[in-house]
């Protein structure tokens, strides 16, 4: 109807940021269009990302810890594995999940429209629909269009070469399956197969798996990976892949160059914005050479009335960070006060062990010579940890040594993404290592290591 080809906010994209945005302008009165290609909402986080894999770990958790067992008097059978049984579990989950969005944009009143949009001017777009091109017209726009896994040109077109969309389809469990990256993402997916029963091998171009993360806090990992799987390789690059019978990988590493077969190879290399797919130069929205659309504090892109927010915008591409810059976007959009300004965004590896860190890294602060106090407080002198059985797993903050605010925070070992949630808010609130110390921690518990290492900064550690 011509009603529906006007939007006083369209929102291009319905991941976390788009469908964040769209609610919260829907909510503040605006009539909200919201488009994304895909035929539910929830973008990549929902659909092929931070949920699926999720559910997939989960099952892993289930693996593992079944085979774990036997250290703690309990012993299981070797597992069956019914695939399209675990499929479904993951589908049922992220139903669930986009199912619920189109009840919350039904409820709002905010129109989703299936398609691909291109910018025709300043305020219109083109959509490709399943049912033709339809041009919608807009007051105002919020870019969320997210971003894709990255390709690597000189591998073949090969069925059995996958991205991690690939992966969470579990199509298939291969015998020896090489991933390509030793970032999250692809560490995820090697954990998952491995429990699966795939023999997993590693190749990271850089010196250490989980590159953000400081080397110490990635270690406990590092060790517990190394023992599980084939090979973790790092300083390695793939130079060639030839699909054969088996899938011939040419590596070159500091030990030279090899040979080795595989069954198939997960590309986990990062991901790439897709900035650069919308036609925003038609409506004066400048993009980078890498895809990324810069933005000012409120979102804004070069244009006042256009807004960009989430993985299209920069680094880190994490769904949280997408969502608290969509408020920011929408907020802005309809005339609020508001702007984008965390102190620290919290990045993790839902692995196990869990990696989990925000504010400053060590590195990062010694690469700026700032004054630095670190505390490591380790789980082996935690008795929950211990417990579980789990005495590898680390709490390391990062202190200023003049004044004890706490500048940086690292979790190690299982549930590290919920523990740290404390000291994002205390980075946030510009708590000292006092604060921490005297908050009473529950015990037993692995979120008493924060108090700890808070209390080994201010001398006050009994339990060391
Ligand atoms: P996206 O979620 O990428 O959504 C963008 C949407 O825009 C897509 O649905 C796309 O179809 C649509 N779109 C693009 N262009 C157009 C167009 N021209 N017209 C119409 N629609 C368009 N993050 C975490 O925080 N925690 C995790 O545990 C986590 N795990 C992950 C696991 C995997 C395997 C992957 C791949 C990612 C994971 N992420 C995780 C990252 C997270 O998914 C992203 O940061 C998040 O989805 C970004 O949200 P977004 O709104 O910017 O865009």
């Amino acid at each position: 109807t011509a009603s529906e080809d006007h939007a006083d906010l369209l929102v291009i994209g319905a991941g976390p940021g788009g469908y964040t945005a769209a609610f919260r302008a829907a909510d503040l009165g605006r009539k909200v269009v919201l488009i994304d290609t895909r035929p539910t909402l929830g973008g990549v986080c929902l659909n092929v990302g931070c949920i699926p894999s999720k559910a997939l770990l989960h099952v892993a958790k289930l693996i593992d810890d079944a085979a774990e067992g036997a250290a703690h008097g309990v012993s299981f059978g070797a597992p069956q594995i019914d695939l399209d049984a675990i499929r479904g579990w993951k589908d049922q989950v992220v139903g669930k999940l986009t199912g619920g969005l189109s009840g919350l944009a039904r409820r709002r009143k905010v129109q989703t429209v299936q398609g691909t949009a291109r910018f025709t001017g300043p305020h219109e777009v083109e959509v490709a629909t399943p049912d033709g091109t339809r041009r919608i017209r807009f007051d105002q726009a919020i870019i969320a269009a997210g971003s894709s896994p990255v390709r690597l040109p000189f591998l073949p077109d090969d069925p059995r070469i996958i991205d991690s969309t690939g992966a969470l389809d579990l199509a298939q469990v291969p015998q020896r399956l090489l991933v390509l990256g030793g970032g999250i993402i692809g560490l995820e997916m090697a954990q998952v197969y491995h429990a699966l029963g795939s023999r997993i091998t590693i190749a990271e171009r850089l010196d250490q798996i989980i590159p953000g993360a400081d080397k110490d806090v990635v270690k406990p990992l590092m060790a517990r990976i190394s023992a599980r799987y084939e090979a973790v390789h790092l300083e390695t690059s793939v130079t060639a892949v030839q699909a054969g019978k088996a899938l011939t990988v040419s590596f070159e590493g500091k030990a030279g160059s090899w040979q080795a077969e595989y069954d198939a190879i997960l590309v986990a290399v990062g991901r790439r914005p897709n900035g650069a797919l919308l036609g925003a130069e038609a409506a004066g929205v400048t993009v980078t050479d890498q895809g990324f659309i810069p933005v000012d504090a409120q979102m804004r892109t070069g244009q006042p009335h256009i807004f960009a927010i989430g993985d299209v915008v920069g680094q880190p591409m994490l769904a949280h960070k997408a969502t608290h810059e969509a408020k920011v976007a929408a907020e802005t959009a309809c005339g609020h006060k508001a702007a984008f300004d965390p102190v620290a965004i919290p990045s993790g590896a839902y692995t196990d062990p869990e990696i989990a860190w925000a504010g400053l890294t060590e590195t990062q602060a010694r690469a700026e010579g700032r004054k630095l106090r670190v505390e490591r407080f380790p789980w082996a002198a935690s008795g929950r940890a211990l417990s579980m059985g789990r005495a590898e797993g680390l709490t390391k903050m990062l202190f200023d040594p003049d004044t004890g605010r706490v500048l940086g925070a690292a979790i190690t070992g299982p549930n590290a993404g919920e523990l740290l949630a404390e000291a994002v808010l205390a980075i946030e609130m510009a708590a000292d290592a006092a604060d921490l110390a005297l908050t009473i921690h529950p015990h037993p518990t692995l979120s008493e290591t924060l108090g700890f290492a808070a209390e080994a900064f201010e001398g006050t550690l009994t339990d060391l």
